[in-house]
């Protein structure tokens, strides 16, 4: 429910076009697939995703003999699930340690929404029963440590942290020793999204991700990149850049709620080969969901 909910913007978008456009044709022509492909380029599909699904499409109804748009419309939704999961498994549950300590690394630029999703996992983990600490990576940005605190106070977990300007790989370093004298599950770290200076950020993440795999082997367990729905193919642009940064092991995508060109997870995900694991679909503690590509598509044209 909460997941169609988000979704409203995007459905409204995408499904009253493809509603109207299956009412004023009575056939299915060349014309009504160039029409289809426009509304889904336009909800920011994707271009290649929009081609492929028009090809299979094309290839369906000729083999079914289908005439009758509402049919053609019934088959878009089991073929977009099929090309959006493609030959690669989608794995949108976090690798999570049975024993010992799990460190999730978040990166991602100001504003998408990092803090917000931080603050929203540790809600979820700590309603799950496990203890959780927060790692106050960002140190350059001035107000990001304030704002973590601010998300630990309101869910009831601690906050690891220096003074601004001092080096992330320290507060790691000590956020590290902290969770393990607590017995913690889980241990949420922020970093600052410098992506103005690759170099200094690469550094940086670099540095950070030494300090905790020499803390403990096989850490960092995920390495989340967060981006904002609403800045449509800037947020493609922004994981491509991350990508060339470091390792990412999943992407959560914020503001799908704030969007009607929800299509962008589809993109995303077609063109960057790093699973969505998570959306964002508000403000509040509890809107955020592990990503689910059946729920996702029957939510688009639901
Ligand atoms: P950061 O700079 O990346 O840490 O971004 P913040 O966590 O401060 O979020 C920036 C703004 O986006 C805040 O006003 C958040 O409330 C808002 N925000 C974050 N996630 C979502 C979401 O999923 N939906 C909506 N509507 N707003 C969000």
């Amino acid at each position: 429910e909460k997941f169609k909910d988000g979704l409203t913007k995007t459905r409204e978008n995408i499904s009253s076009k493809v509603n109207d456009l299956v009412a004023r044709y009575r056939k299915v022509d060349e014309d009504f697939f160039e029409e289809l492909e426009e509304i889904l380029i336009q909800a920011d599909v994707g271009f290649d995703t929009v081609l492929e699904l028009v090809d299979e499409l094309k290839m369906e109804v000729k083999r079914r003999n289908i005439q009758d748009p509402l049919a053609v419309r019934d088959i878009i939704v089991e073929k977009l699930v099929e090309i959006y999961r493609g030959d690669e498994e989608e794995i949108n549950t976090l690798n999570i340690q049975q024993d010992g300590l799990t460190v999730i690394l978040f990166v991602g630029v100001n504003g998408v929404g990092k803090t917000t999703t931080i603050g929203k996992l540790a809600y979820k983990f700590k309603q799950e029963g496990k203890k959780v600490i927060l790692a106050a990576g960002d140190t350059f940005r001035a107000g990001a440590i304030e704002q973590l605190e601010v998300w630990g106070e309101r869910v009831g977990v601690d906050v690891i942290k220096q003074s601004e300007g001092s080096d992330p790989a320290a507060v790691m370093y000590d956020a590290i020793q902290a969770a393990r004298a607590r017995h913690a599950d889980i241990l949420l770290c922020d970093t600052a999204g410098r992506l103005q200076n690759k170099v200094n950020l690469m550094r940086e993440l670099e540095k950070v991700k030494r300090v905790i795999e020499r803390e403990i082997p096989g850490a960092p367990h995920e390495v989340l990149l967060v981006l904002d729905a609403t800045t449509g193919q800037n947020a493609m642009v922004q994981a491509k850049q991350f990508k060339e940064v470091t390792d990412v092991s999943g992407i959560v995508l914020t503001k799908l709620d704030g969007t009607a060109k929800g299509g962008i997870v589809i993109a995303i995900r077609k063109e960057l080969h790093i699973p969505v694991k998570f959306v964002g679909l508000g403000e509040k503690m509890d809107d955020l969901q592990e990503f689910n590509p059946e729920q996702y598509v029957y939510g688009l044209f639901a």
